[in-house]
């Protein structure tokens, strides 16, 4: 089957609802194709202004701002619970890193619910690094058995394989799509097996927050965390998000015990008693000034609205695929993605012996930008905020024939540090 043409690509694009929403970002080089929004989002044309602002409102305002900054995480979280996660008021804040908010949901998980002997922490080997290592952490601390589940390393943990995992478990950590993959994880499926065993899941949906609609009640999920600066644009560095259910909330303790999470903070009292509900997840300052960027994609994914994101986004991870079997199967690559549309994100992965190559020099001679995930995928991100049909087409064009030319044979091999 012949692959669509370009003309084709313009045409979806025109027919397009959130077309116009390209031009809400700033976009310095035409010329480059950005498919690594999946790693860092693109910078909204209000975030910038609005950040200038707030830069202003510093500079006037000194301490006095304090006022209105003080409940920013909590103020943002309840805009991420609203826009993109489906949860409630009073049910996610926004602060620290992804890692951070692991380790402080990962440990209070073990540290404040009872275990009844459970001396395992289950994830799976393909997880993202910073997950394995914050378990590989915990367990050594706490004297527990890190057990990694071996799954197919394209569809991602199945009912099957945390079916043979979980038993004797004290927690399970899970991400809902693959970082490498791009595997949709069947969230409420999984959540559900973990509760019929007893075993709480803390779910990190960094790869997946702000590209498809996530329903956390729905689903069940009572723990959570995601970052902010890939699909929301939150800029680079921007705090994560960390989201406990209402029920569970004063069940569970920080392992941090900061100030920021201190009943009447400013009484500066001698002993540490931590607020009931979801601030007592908070730990020192906040960044505010990250927080108004994130405050702002946010709002602009929401605008756009998940269900014609996630629609756009199939589309595009779909003409990806076609492209990849019409043009780029013969040159040796295979696909390192789910072909059903249920079972993926939003990136596809390319997978070639010779990946890492083909990376730099689209990035260095083609002016593409996917990013390389070892030993062997280039992913191709699709932000469907900004990315266009025609990206998609050009992006793949041009990886054809830099292929087809051996040009990649030409890179530097120095290996650069951020890949
Ligand atoms: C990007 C990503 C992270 C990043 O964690 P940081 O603490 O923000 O560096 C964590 N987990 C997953 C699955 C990710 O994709």
């Amino acid at each position: 089957m012949n692959p669509p043409s370009r003309e084709a690509c313009e045409a979806l694009d025109a027919a397009d609802p959130l077309a116009p929403f390209r031009a809400r970002f700033v976009i310095a080089d035409e010329q480059l194709l950005y498919m690594d929004g999946n790693s860092l989002g693109r910078l909204p044309v209000a975030t910038r202004a609005r950040l200038h602002a707030f830069v202003d409102a510093w500079g006037d305002r000194l301490v006095t701002g304090w006022q209105e900054w003080l409940d920013a995480p909590a103020r943002v979280g309840d805009r991420v619970a609203a826009g993109v996660l489906g949860a409630a008021d009073g049910e996610v804040v926004v602060s620290d890193s992804t890692t951070v908010n692991l380790y402080k949901l990962c440990s209070a998980v073990l540290e404040s619910l009872p275990r009844e002997g459970r001396r395992a922490v289950v994830t799976d080997r393909d997880n993202f690094p910073t997950d394995r290592y914050v378990l590989e952490g915990l367990c050594a601390r706490h004297g527990l058995e890190l057990r990694m589940m071996e799954c197919d390393p394209l569809a991602g943990p199945q009912a099957a394989d945390l079916e043979r995992a979980v038993g004797g478990a004290a927690l399970v950590l899970l991400s809902q799509v693959a970082y490498r993959s791009g595997a949709l994880a069947d969230m409420a499926g999984l959540t559900a097996l973990c509760r019929a065993h007893g075993t709480p899941v803390v779910w990190d949906l960094c790869h997946s927050v702000g590209a498809l609609p996530i329903d956390l009640h729905a689903d069940g999920v009572e723990l959570a965390v995601g970052c902010t600066y890939k699909y929301l644009n939150g800029g680079p560095g921007a705090p994560a998000f960390l989201y406990v259910a209402r029920a569970l909330q004063d069940r569970l303790r920080s392992p941090i015990a900061g100030w920021f999470s201190q009943e009447d903070q400013f009484a500066m009292g001698p002993g540490y008693r931590p607020v009931p509900g979801i601030a007592r997840f908070l730990a020192g300052t906040p960044a505010v000034l990250d927080l108004e960027a994130v405050d702002e994609g946010v709002a602009l994914t929401a605008e756009a609205g998940l269900d014609r994101l996630r629609a756009k986004s199939l589309a595009q991870t779909e003409l990806a695929i076609a492209l990849h079997d019409a043009w780029l199967a013969p040159l040796g690559f295979t696909l390192g993605t789910p072909r059903e549309p249920a079972l993926r994100g939003s990136h596809v992965s390319l997978r070639h012996a010779d990946a890492w190559p083909i990376c730099r020099a689209l990035i260095e001679r083609a002016d593409v930008v996917p990013d390389f995930r070892g030993p062997d995928s280039i992913r191709i991100g699709i932000a469907p905020l900004y990315t266009r049909f025609v990206d998609v087409w050009d992006a793949l064009d041009r990886l054809r024939r830099l292929v087809d030319r051996g040009e990649h044979r030409l890179v530097d091999r120095t290996v650069s540090r951020v890949t």
